[in-house]
């Protein structure tokens, strides 16, 4: 069988989080970063017998050249300062630019100013929508004054050194998303507004607010021709994943007003990986990223690239690590990711369906030379 290399094809991760500012010093803390379950028993009791844990445990021994314990490669990668770690397995696997999606756990976090000071690679940032909506109710009194600070910080997005923005309103109220009037978006302010100022903070999680707030970017998106990425399908257990299939967003792909936004939908939308290559294989500025899948199916991932790429054009699937916290867990996203493409490709190669230049090619593609072109990213690391 033919065997597609793709290790000099540069990753461009447009989908990741900051690293933590505490790194785990036991093995019960290490483990915790090894599922995707917020639940304290899942993370202590179940994930010792994941095999992104086993499997993640022997191929860090073998990088880091320790036993294969969880013990011993806890050790060894303490043993070296975050920064030098973190660069060497960026330099391992590749990566050529992180865009970081600043809004999750930021307080544990490194800022991206500090990771800037700390990583030889380029970084990029993502502006979350309901994080900065939220804060901005807050701290305006009225919903006029809210929403004029809303459309100035996404118009002003770029120029604030954003490269897209992000949505995790499948989080919050479904994909589902409905054109909702304004008047109906000021009725609604009300009542959140109210338990902003009694609680000092705010969980947006209004439907009709969430929806108008949406679209109001996507306008601003649209005249801007400025890519969004939507969270769909898994993350832990605070989606309501029957809400969270991208199908649900057909009414926005259908109503012609974004055909100039790039919507780049995340996770492969795991379960539902061919409802969202589907969906990008029909609507021109629909985009699947294949990220969280990658990694934590681990063995399944072939299996779901071979899903994808029987009806998906190679120019609209974009790889990316969506890790968070630890490098290792950048390490193994782009490690195995990298891997079950060169294998998935040589099979179709082997299948007569892609010559070996094409299946190189589609390979650059997916790992980086898509988002380049989607998030108009055109610096050479
Ligand atoms: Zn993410």
């Amino acid at each position: 069988m033919p065997h597609i290399d793709l290790y000099d094809a540069p990753i461009i991760d447009h989908h990741a989080h900051a690293l933590a500012r505490v790194q785990p010093q036991t093995v019960a803390e290490y483990q915790t970063y090894f599922s995707e379950s917020p639940d304290p028993v899942i993370k202590a009791k179940f994930v010792p017998d994941t095999i992104m844990w086993l499997w993640g445990i022997r191929e860090l021994a073998g990088y880091l050249g320790c036993d294969p314990t969880p013990e011993a490669v806890l050790a060894a990668r303490n043993a070296i300062p975050l920064p030098e770690l973190a660069n060497r397995m960026w330099r391992d696997q590749n990566s050529a630019a992180l865009f970081i999606d600043y809004g999750f756990g930021a307080a544990l976090n490194y800022s991206v100013e500090e990771l800037r000071g700390m990583l030889a690679q380029p970084i990029e940032k993502l502006l979350r929508l309901e994080w900065f909506a939220q804060d901005l109710i807050v701290q305006h009194a009225t919903f006029r004054q809210f929403e004029e600070a809303y459309v100035a910080g996404v118009e002003g997005a770029r120029a604030s050194g954003h490269i897209g923005l992000k949505s995790i309103i499948a989080y919050r109220t479904g994909l589902d998303i409905q054109f909702v009037s304004r008047e109906e978006a000021m009725r609604a302010f009300g009542p959140v507004k109210d338990q902003a100022d009694r609680e000092g903070k705010l969980r947006l999680a209004d439907k009709t607010l969430c929806d108008y707030l949406v679209v109001r970017a996507l306008e601003i998106a649209n005249r801007q021709a400025l890519p969004i990425q939507f969270h769909t399908g898994f993350g832990d257990t605070d989606v309501d994943l029957l809400r969270a299939n991208p199908l649900n967003m057909r009414a926005l792909l259908q109503s012609g007003r974004f055909n100039d936004v790039p919507f780049v939908l995340l996770h492969s939308a795991y379960p539902y990986a061919r409802e969202l290559g589907y969906l990008a294989a029909m609507y021109p500025n629909v985009y699947m990223d294949i990220s969280l899948a990658i990694p934590f199916i681990t063995t399944e991932i072939p299996r779901m690239m071979h899903e994808i790429f029987g009806l998906t054009p190679f120019t609209k699937v974009l790889y990316s690590s969506d890790a968070f916290s630890l490098p290792e867990i950048f390490w193994l996203a782009n490690r195995w990711g990298r891997a079950a493409l060169e294998k998935v490709l040589s099979e179709i190669v082997d299948a007569g369906a892609l010559t070996v230049e094409q299946a190189r090619r589609a390979g650059r593609q997916v790992l980086g030379d898509n988002a380049r072109r989607v998030y108009g990213f055109d610096r050479t690391p």
